[in-house]
């Protein structure tokens, strides 16, 4: 049993967001965090391992940078990393990045009880798409919103988030789960040892050569020019004004408020 972690590498948007001519985010100029979703995945797929002694794989498409990511998956104790990194995969939507992303799985081999966790969404592009994409692509199960996850022989029961409650659903393996985050779910930190040992782990880097065979991997439907999304024009909204705070309690409040919408002649 095996478990693949995506995980993406995402800008630190608490600094400054810069953003390329093209619509593209010029993801060199700002520094990067483990997208907080996938940290979340992350964790949930070393409980399993620690519960099952299961081995985890965690996999990145993206810049040669990603491996410093993939270094800290490591040393919280994943077991090997995959990065995908290639110009020909440079500029690649959800949908090509789904099907990259499936072929590298495909290329890793998946048997039949092994499960691929995907955070829910990525604070960068926030489409919530890749983790299904990939497993239509690979036409496996998938489970999305996974709170809780829990390994029973061939199949797992998980409890899912929903707006206002909780579903509870099984899935047979191999399949794909999402994760959010539920309140007990803490992701942990790197130890002292395992930051000695990430660098003694498998990093495999696995280029459009390594993957070209594969079936789902075609030069027109990966990269910028094999994605059907564009981007027409990104821009920042306009900063709101500052709001006032009314201090005092609900009546001294509304007092205060109705004072300063008669001032400015609103009622
Ligand atoms: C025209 C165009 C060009 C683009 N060019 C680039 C580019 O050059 N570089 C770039 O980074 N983005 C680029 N993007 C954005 C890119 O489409 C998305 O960031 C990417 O496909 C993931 O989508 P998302 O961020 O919405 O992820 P979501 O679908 O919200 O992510 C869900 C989950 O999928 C997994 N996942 C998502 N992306 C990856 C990944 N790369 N590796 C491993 N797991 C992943 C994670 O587990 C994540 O939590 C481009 C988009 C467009 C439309």
């Amino acid at each position: 049993m095996r478990i693949y972690v995506c995980v993406k590498q995402v800008p630190d948007t608490s600094g400054k967001v810069a953003v390329n001519p093209d619509g593209t985010l010029n993801r060199g100029s700002m520094s990067t965090i483990i997208n907080p979703d996938d940290m979340i995945a992350i964790e949930q797929a070393l409980k399993l391992k620690d519960e099952l002694g299961c081995g985890v794989t965690a996999i990145t498409m993206g810049p040669p940078q990603a491996e410093k990511m993939l270094r800290e998956i490591l040393a919280m104790g994943a077991d090997d990393s995959v990065l995908i990194s290639s110009r020909e995969f440079g500029g690649s939507d959800t949908f090509a990045t789904s099907q990259i992303i499936a072929a590298a799985i495909t290329h890793l081999g998946i048997g039949d009880e092994d499960i691929i966790f995907c955070g829910r969404q990525a604070i960068d592009g926030d489409t919530a798409q890749v983790g299904p994409q990939i497993a239509e692509k690979l036409n496996i199960p998938q489970v999305t919103y996974a709170a809780t996850i829990k390994k029973e022989d061939k199949k797992l029961a998980i409890k899912r988030m929903l707006e206002d409650g909780y579903m509870m659903v099984e899935v047979k393996t191999p399949c794909l789960i999402t994760c959010v985050k539920e309140e007990d779910i803490l992701p942990r930190y790197m130890t002292i040892n395992g930051i000695m040992e990430c660098y003694q782990k498998p990093l495999t880097v696995l280029d459009f050569e390594a993957l070209k065979d594969e079936p789902l991997i075609d030069i027109d439907t990966i990269g910028l020019k094999g994605s059907p999304t564009n981007i027409f024009k990104s821009f920042t909204p306009p900063q709101k004004g500052v709001g006032i705070m009314l201090e005092g309690d609900g009546k001294e409040a509304v007092a205060q408020l109705t004072s300063k919408l008669e001032k400015l002649h609103v009622i």
